[in-house]
C-alpha cells in the first residue's frame, strides 16, 4: 500500500514588544523567576487588561506579508483550561475571529521546486507561564514571567507532504518573522515554537486520516526527525491492522520515539466565549495601508532584485537572503567595496565567511569580521593591489584581529601585489631559465605544464605576482 504524509503546522511566534500583551510588565527573557508578571497576567481580582497596540500591528505586518484577509474586527476570547502554569484558569486567544485570516506562503525545496503552502489563519493569543521540574526534588516550580507575553499563532492549512517539506515552511516563517522584526526567532529561548499535526492516508484517499499533534520541538532538525518518526508508527500501526487515535504526543529527542501524552481536547471542552474585559480590534484601512508602506524588503523580493540587478545566481542570492542579517551584511560589504563586484562579494561571503563563522559555531551578527571590513578587502582585490589568494591570508589576520583594515595589513606586512611587468618578466626569465626540461616538454605539446610555471612564479614573488599578468607574459614568453 502507498501511503500519503498530510502535516499541517501550528506555530507560535513570540512578539517582540517590550511589555506583555496585556499590561505594562516587561517581556524580558531570563530574569529572576516571577520578578515580571504582574497583577493582569496573574488575573488577580479588580485588575484589567489593556491591549497592546504594538501587538496589534505586528499581527498586520505578518498578515500583509502573507497577503492575508485581514479581519476589519477580531475578537479576544477565554480559552477555559486548568494547569498550574495559568493562574487565571483561563488564557486570553481569539477563537472564531482571527485578526488574520487566509493567506498563503511560497516554500522552495532543495532541488528548486516551488510549493504554495496555504496559512489558515494567524491570531494573536497571551502566552502561558513556565513550569520548571528539576530544580526542585519531587516538586514542580512555576515562573510566570513569560505569562502575557504576547503570541502569533499561524495555522497551516494540511498542505505539506513530507517532514522536509513542514522543515522548509517552518524555516521560511522563521526568516519572514524576523525579516518583520516581530519576532526575535530564537528557538533556544522559546521564541519561536511549533506543534506538528501529522497523518497518513492511502494515496488517492480524499479524506484526511486522524492526526497526532507532536508538541514543543524545539529546533528544526528534531521537527524533521519527530515528523519522520511519527510517519512510521502510524503506517506500522494501521498496516497491523490497528488505528491512530487523535491524541497529543510528545517527542523525545533522546530515544527518537513519540509517545502519547494526552487525548487530545476538542474546541467545546475549553468553552471558548468572548473576553468581556477586551473591545473587539476593529482595523481601520488607513492603519493598514501605512504599516504597509513601512514593510521592510520581503526576503523573496530581495533575492529576485539581487538576481536580477546584481546578476547573482539564483542559489547564491538564496543563501545571502536567508537572513536579514546576512543579506544587510552583503549590502553593506558591497557599498564599502565601492559596489564594483557583486559576484565576488557574494563568493567571499558565502564560502570563506559562512565557513568560517560555521567552524567557529558562530552566527553571522558575531562575525569577528565586519561588513566594512570585509568590503574594505574586496576593494583591494577588485583594484590589483592583492590577489585572491593573499586576500585569504589578509581574511585571517582580520579574523583573529591581528590588524583592523586591510590597507594596514597591506602596509605593515608589504603584501601589496606586483603588478610591474619587468619585475614579473624578470621572475619568469628566471623560471624558464632553471627548467629547461619543462620549457622544452611544454613547448612540445605538453601544455598542462603552464600550471607547473605559474606555481613556481608564484612562489618565487611570495604570492604577490599579479596571477594574470603572470599567465600573459609566460604564455607569450613560452611560446618564444
Ligand atoms: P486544533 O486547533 O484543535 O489543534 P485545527 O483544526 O485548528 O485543530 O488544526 C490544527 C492544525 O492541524 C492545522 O495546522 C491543520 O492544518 C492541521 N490538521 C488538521 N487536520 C489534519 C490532518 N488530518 N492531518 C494533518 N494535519 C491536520
Ligand atoms: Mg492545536
Amino acid at each position: 500500500m502507498e501511503w500519503e504524509v498530510v502535516i499541517g503546522l501550528e506555530i507560535h511566534a513570540q512578539l517582540a514588544t517590550n511589555t506583555k500583551i496585556f499590561s505594562g510588565a516587561s517581556t524580558a527573557y531570563g530574569a529572576e523567576p516571577n520578578t515580571q508578571a504582574c497583577a493582569v497576567d496573574l488575573g488577580l481580582p479588580g485588575v484589567l487588561p489593556v491591549l497592546n497596540q504594538e501587538a496589534v500591528k505586528m499581527a498586520i505586518k505578518f498578515g500583509l506579508a502573507i497577503d492575508a484577509e485581514m479581519a476589519e474586527k477580531s475578537i479576544f476570547a477565554r480559552k477555559n483550561y486548568f494547569y498550574p502554569d495559568l493562574p487565571k484558569g483561563y488564557q486570553i486567544s481569539q477563537f472564531e475571529h482571527p485578526i488574520v485570516g487566509k493567506g498563503k506562503l511560497t516554500i522552495e525545496m532543495e532541488d528548486g521546486t516551488e510549493r504554495v503552502i496555504g496559512i489558515t489563519r494567524a491570531h494573536l493569543e497571551e502566552d502561558a507561564g513556565k513550569s520548571m521540574h528539576g530544580n526542585f526534588q519531587g516538586q514542580t516550580g512555576v515562573d510566570l514571567n513569560r505569562a502575557g507575553t504576547p503570541l502569533l499563532e499561524i495555522v497551516s492549512d494540511p498542505d505539506m507532504r513530507s517532514a522536509k517539506e513542514a522543515v522548509a515552511y517552518m524555516k521560511k516563517i522563521h526568516i519572514l518573522v524576523q525579516y518583520l522584526e516581530i519576532c526575535d526567532g530564537n528557538m533556544q529561548e522559546g521564541s519561536f515554537r511549533c506543534d506538528s499535526n501529522v497523518s497518513v492516508r492511502p494515496k488517492g484517499q480524499k479524506e484526511l486520516g486522524t492526526r497526532a499533534e507532536l508538541k514543543n520541538i524545539n529546533s528544526f532538525r528534531n521537527v524533521e526527525r519527530a515528523i519522520n518518526i511519527e510517519i512510521e508508527r502510524q503506517i506500522e500501526l494501521i498496516e497491523d491492522g490497528g488505528t491512530v487515535v487523535q491524541e497529543t504526543r510528545l517527542y523525545d529527542a533522546d530515544k527518537n520515539e513519540t509517545r502519547s501524552m494526552r487525548s487530545k481536547e476538542e474546541a467545546n471542552d475549553y468553552r471558548y466565549f468572548p473576553d468581556p474585559d477586551l473591545l473587539p480590534i476593529v482595523l481601520e484601512q488607513e492603519m493598514i495601508e501605512q504599516i504597509r508602506a513601512s514593510l521592510p524588503e520581503l526576503p523573496n523580493t530581495k533575492r529576485d532584485r539581487f538576481v536580477t540587478d546584481m546578476n547573482l545566481s539564483v542559489y547564491d542570492a538564496s543563501v545571502l537572503t536567508s537572513s536579514r542579517l546576512l543579506a544587510d551584511y552583503f549590502e553593506t560589504a558591497l557599498v564599502a567595496s565601492d559596489k564594483q563586484n557583486p559576484k565576488l562579494c557574494a563568493n567571499w561571503i558565502i564560502t570563506q565567511l559562512l565557513g568560517a563563522l560555521n567552524k567557529a559555531g558562530l552566527d553571522i551578527s558575531a562575525s569577528p569580521i565586519s561588513a566594512e571590513q570585509l568590503g574594505g578587502l574586496l576593494l583591494r582585490i577588485n583594484d590589483n593591489t592583492i590577489s585572491g589568494k593573499i586576500g585569504k591570508q589578509i581574511f585571517d589576520d582580520l579574523w583573529s584581529d591581528e590588524g583592523q583594515d586591510t590597507d594596514s595589513i597591506i602596509e605593515a606586512k608589504g603584501l601589496k601585489q606586483v603588478t610591474d611587468s619587468s619585475a614579473i618578466e624578470a621572475m619568469i626569465d628566471e623560471v624558464i631559465t632553471n627548467n629547461p626540461d619543462q620549457v622544452e616538454q611544454y613547448r612540445s605539446g605538453k601544455e598542462q605544464l603552464l600550471g607547473f610555471f605559474v606555481g613556481q612564479i608564484m612562489k618565487a614573488s611570495k604570492g604577490k605576482a599579479n596571477p594574470a599578468q603572470v599567465n600573459d607574459l609566460l604564455k607569450s614568453k613560452l611560446a618564444g
